[in-house]
């Protein structure tokens, strides 16, 4: 749980000095600190550039569980700051600005998402990693998109399971598996938004593109989509696909990355049902800026803080996952 006694304004409001070259000030302090910058796939592109490491949030959980820097940046939202500080408890874990929460995770409070649990005793619980340190307390194991699947599959198939927060992603999993997990009612304002319509129009002008959609989206959209994964896998897919188009629906982000390993094809963003907003991006994830990570890296903060009782709990699903997934090859 972020520390309320300690979260500044989000970040350190304050100019950069005139004239500065950025990149090379950024790198400048990351080499004194001996600082680690990890960015996620829906980071703007400059800062997806300056970063060590861009992935998702499984990649970021496994770099952040493995690093030897003694200060970790997570440009991303603050549960992913919240992870990582959990996994290494002994370093300094920063986001550029602590303001970047995530819809998703606010969806699911600790103490109604306690209450629910109560109420199906004998359940295994299942959290997705969009969730606050609270939740991870109250979870058995943690998931990502790209693991919920096998995860769910490794436990016996009688096992009753309350999956949490995101619906969409629990009533997909469920559709693969044959499982009727109970699933609690949280979405992601991003994947959610997205026009079945629109993405129908877009196909007619684009006949050849093929459509990648993240998990989260409604089922109406997984529906029509020709590939289904999580932003890593949807990467790999149109790295991997002999097609040249793609409509992609999900935080826009990822086709900066998907553009760099794959300069021959095209990537169009799957439009949001209002036209008017650009509701296919994060708004937390856009927080972060290279001013922000500036100033982050140089006064060291906005900082996280994690109380060692909920650390000691929500490191035990965290830590569940990744042996899974390691013993899984993911
Ligand atoms: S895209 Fe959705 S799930 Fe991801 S951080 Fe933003 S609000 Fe949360």
């Amino acid at each position: 749980m972020v520390d309320n006694n300690f979260k500044p304004a989000g970040f350190l409001d304050i100019p950069v000095p005139k004239g500065i070259d950025l990149v090379q000030a950024i790198n400048d302090l990351k080499k004194a600190k001996n600082a680690i910058i990890l960015a996620h796939y829906y980071q703007e592109s400059d800062i997806q550039d300056i970063a060590d490491f861009v992935g998702d949030s499984l990649a970021l959980a496994q770099w952040a569980a493995k690093t030897d820097a003694d200060v970790i940046v997570l440009c991303g939202v603050d549960f992913m700051g919240e992870t990582a500080k959990i996994l290494s408890p002994e370093k300094r874990v920063f986001v550029p600005d602590l303001n970047a929460g995530c819809s998703l995770a606010d969806s699911c409070p600790a103490d109604e998402f306690a209450a629910f649990i109560r109420q199906y005793p004998g359940h295994t619980v299942i959290s997705y990693v969009n969730t606050t340190a609270a939740v991870k307390t109250l979870t058995d194991v943690v998931v990502t998109s790209t693991n919920a699947r096998q995860i769910v599959d490794s436990l016996p198939q009688e096992a009753k399971i309350i999956f949490g927060p995101d619906e969409n992603l629990g009533n997909y999993i469920n559709s693969l598996t044959g499982r009727d997990m109970v699933l609690w009612k949280g979405a992601c304002h991003v994947h959610e938004r997205f026009s079945l319509e629109k993405i129908l129009e877009l196909k007619k002008k684009h006949p050849y593109a093929l459509i990648l959609a993240h998990p989260e989206c409604k089922s109406v959209i997984l529906k029509i989509s020709d590939y289904v994964g999580s932003t890593s896998a949807l990467l790999n897919y149109s790295i991997k696909s002999p097609a040249k188009e793609f409509i992609v629906a999900t935080e826009s982000g990822i086709l900066h990355e998907m553009q760099e390993k794959n300069p021959d094809k095209t990537f169009i963003p799957a439009p949001p049902n209002d036209s008017t907003c650009a509701c296919n991006e994060c708004n937390f994830m856009k927080l972060n800026t290279l001013e922000k990570l500036y100033n982050c890296l140089k006064y060291e903060i906005p900082e996280i803080f994690i109380s060692e009782e909920i650390q000691k709990k929500a490191i035990k699903p965290i830590q569940r996952m990744l042996e899974i997934s390691e013993k899984l090859g993911l």
